[in-house]
């Protein structure tokens, strides 16, 4: 709509675009990051120093002096004292401008901050007006927004000034609800806080506590809510093959497996169950701790769509990882004459056509990497598409498997737990399960923290471990800012630890090494063929070797918490006592120290993805769902969590009660940056 956009002149436009501001609503929900007092003036008698204060002066004389360097000087006084202004830069006009302020009764309104020195109080940079005595005070204290350069506060407030007079500010939201929610209506809301009284409560308008704060963010919240549902709502249109089964091969699977599921694993089961057997498309998203079973929950859904004459496909992040997975849905699904197919990028030309032939005609089960996905893969009939470890996919790559095949079912699963308040908000689109409860007989992971110096003690650990017939990961240290350097790291740790420990089979596995190459070194630590496997972080994921159980990490302090949980999970996955030693490079820093101390004091992955939020906020978890959700601005997901439950509670009822006071709220909040959220 043209008329909704402010007339502004080009290189402006341009720079308001980046900051979001196009039309009316985008500048009247740019809120302030803090305001100034300008609402009272202090004597320069009374001001107190290093805080922004007000004052009126009368000017006295201008300068312009070189010492120690070139600088506009202005002596001011009031009836309680003098004060002296300096600005370092500054045009010719301004000394113009100062000068001709000495006539008459003219006075300058200075804000900035004074001190007193040597030479009496003075005013660097103030920002200054001319007036008169009779020139009003503001009667509402000055916003500060957020900005960029080239964009004045001044024209800011001007064009949110204008934004707000000329729109109606409707609610979108019902009066009645909103009162006994204990929520002020928008346009209260957004007028307090583009102009608060001057008698408001600062700190609560500071911490963002205020009842106008709670109002913008509930809304703001609720946008978010009201996307994610629509989309989640749009997609369970479209159909899905319904699968039906007897439940045979399930039962099959089953009766053959050397233990018997969790009561977590049986619950998330029949939600799933159910899911497959409507005619609209499942999207759950299966979370559960590192070492939770997620893959046979996977494998038995499998089942379902199998039996009822589909085939399922089943992606994992790395190459390693989908050969684990290949190899057990083998040997648990082949004895019941179920067709497995395996497809990956590193598969030889005829190999791969083969799989590919598979795939489009007798597969019941393809496992694989994201070659998965890509063009010449066509299925014959996906039923249900699994994606494990799927925070490591980008959204793109999840929507091309959505593709494939019409219109398969969804079974998205992750170890990296988040905390609920983030997965209510973030994964919105999506029903969720919980695996909340590990396998009996685990013995716990004990978690040690060593210096650095002490790494002899570690090295007889290893020896001891591998003389008691178990095995160990040894994992180098991460180089964030080199691969080159990772990688060389990485082979150097080899040859130490080949050296120290000549009698130990040691093999080393990183990133470059051919799919291939990495395959055969995973099977042949699977194998018991190697005692320590030295290798860089690409075994953080699903890998799962029973006999393993010793894990040393190295600097461990340059790791994210979820990763060295990921890692630590590696462990601990058998019968035997399993240790997850992390070395540290001493001095720690204050950060460091508390991080290690969360990794060494929980096993629990949602309780250290919750002390995690806590350190580093809510950007770094949900990074890799770049799109789907827009990082919400004002709200804090911890801080707010009541809001948040309020606002999925309301979404629901607005979705299906009144769509177009949902349509209107969203376009409110995500105007034209909504087009972005539908992937
Ligand atoms: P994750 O959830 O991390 O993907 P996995 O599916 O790899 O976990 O399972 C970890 C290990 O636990 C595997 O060796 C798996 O066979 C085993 N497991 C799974 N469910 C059970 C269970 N109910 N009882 C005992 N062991 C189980
Ligand atoms: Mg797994």
């Amino acid at each position: 709509m043209a008329s909704d956009v402010l007339p502004v002149p080009p290189a402006l436009k341009t720079k308001l675009e980046k900051l979001g501001l196009v039309r009316h609503d985008d500048f009247i929900l740019h809120l302030p990051i803090r305001y100034e007092d300008e609402t009272s003036i202090v004597t320069v008698a009374d001001a107190l120093e290093g805080v922004p204060v007000q004052v009126e002066a009368r000017v006295l004389d201008v300068s312009v002096q070189f010492r120690p360097r070139r600088q506009l000087v202005a002596r001011v006084a009031d009836s309680t004292g003098e004060l002296v202004l300096r600005f370092l830069n500054f045009y010719g006009s301004q000394v113009k401008q100062l000068e001709q302020a000495r006539d008459g009764d003219k006075l300058l309104r200075l804000f900035g901050e004074i001190r007193r020195g040597f030479l009496g109080a003075e005013m660097v940079h103030p920002r200054y007006r001319v007036v008169t005595a009779e020139t009003p005070l503001p009667t509402s204290l000055t916003p500060v927004y957020p900005t960029t350069a080239g964009v004045s506060q001044a024209a800011l407030r001007k064009l949110i000034g204008v934004a707000l007079a000329s729109s109606a500010l409707d609610d979108s939201l019902d009066e009645g609800w909103c009162r006994r929610h204990a929520l002020m209506p928008f346009s209260a809301a957004v007028r307090l806080l583009h102009a608060p009284p001057p008698d408001v409560e600062e700190a609560a308008l500071q911490g963002r506590s205020h009842p106008a704060w709670r109002r913008v963010k509930f809304d703001e919240v609720l946008a978010q809510q009201l996307s994610l549902r629509r989309a989640y709502l749009a997609r369970r249109q479209k159909g899905a093959p319904v699968l039906k089964a007897d439940g045979s091969l399930r039962r099959r699977l089953l009766a053959n497996l050397p233990f018997a599921l969790t009561t977590a694993q049986q619950r998330v089961l029949a939600e799933i169950a159910d899911d497959l057997a409507q005619p609209y498309p499942m999207q759950r998203l299966l979370q559960g701790d590192v070492g939770s079973g997620k893959t046979i929950v996977a494998a038995l859904a499998a089942c379902q769509a199998i039996e009822a004459g589909y085939q399922a496909a089943f992606m994992a992040p790395t190459e390693i990882l989908a050969e684990q997975h290949y190899l057990k849905l083998r040997t648990w699904l082949e004895p019941f004459g179920v067709e497995v197919a395996w497809l990956t990028g590193s598969l030889r030309k005829a190999a791969k056509t083969a799989s590919q032939s598979q795939a489009a005609g007798s597969a019941h089960l393809v496992v694989g990497t994201h070659a998965l996905i890509q063009a010449g893969v066509d299925f014959a009939r996906l039923g249900l598409a699994i994606v494990d470890e799927q925070h490591r996919f980008g959204v793109a790559q999840r929507l091309e498997l959505r593709k494939k095949g019409g219109n398969p079912h969804q079974l998205m699963m992750s170890a990296t737990p988040i905390p609920r308040t983030l997965a209510m908000s973030y994964y919105a689109d999506l029903d969720v399960s919980v695996l909340d409860e590990l396998p009996p007989g685990r013995t716990p992971i004990r978690t040690k923290l060593i210096s650095d110096a002490r790494r002899d003690q570690v090295i007889a650990g290893v020896r001891a471990t591998v003389g008691e017939g178990r095995q160990v990961y040894w994992v180098c240290p991460l180089i964030e800012e080199s691969e080159k350097l990772q990688l060389q790291t990485a082979i150097d740790t080899h040859a130490v630890l080949s050296a120290e420990l000549a009698e130990l089979r040691i093999g080393l596995v990183h990133g470059r090494l051919k799919p291939a190459e990495k395959a055969a070194l995973m099977a042949e630590f699977v194998a018991g063929e190697i005692d320590v496997l030295v290798a860089t972080t690409v075994i953080e994921v699903g890998v799962d070797v029973p006999n393993a159980s010793l894990m040393v990490i190295e600097h461990a302090e340059r790791f994210g918490l979820s990763q060295l949980h990921q890692l630590r999970g590696r462990v601990g996955r058998g019968a035997h006592d399993s240790t997850c030693v992390l070395l540290y490079q001493s001095p720690l820093s204050q950060t460091a120290r508390s991080r290690l101390r969360i990794i060494f004091e929980h096993t629990d992955g949602f309780e250290i993805a919750r002390q995690d939020l806590h350190l580093r906020g809510p950007g770094e978890f949900v990074g890799s769902r770049q799109s789907g959700v827009p990082l919400l601005r004002y709200a804090d997901l911890e801080m707010d969590i009541d809001l948040v439950e309020l606002a999925r509670d309301l979404a629901e009822r607005m979705l299906r009660d009144s769509p177009a006071r949902a349509e209107a709220h969203l376009a409110r909040w995500l105007g034209s940056r909504e087009e972005l959220l539908k992937a």
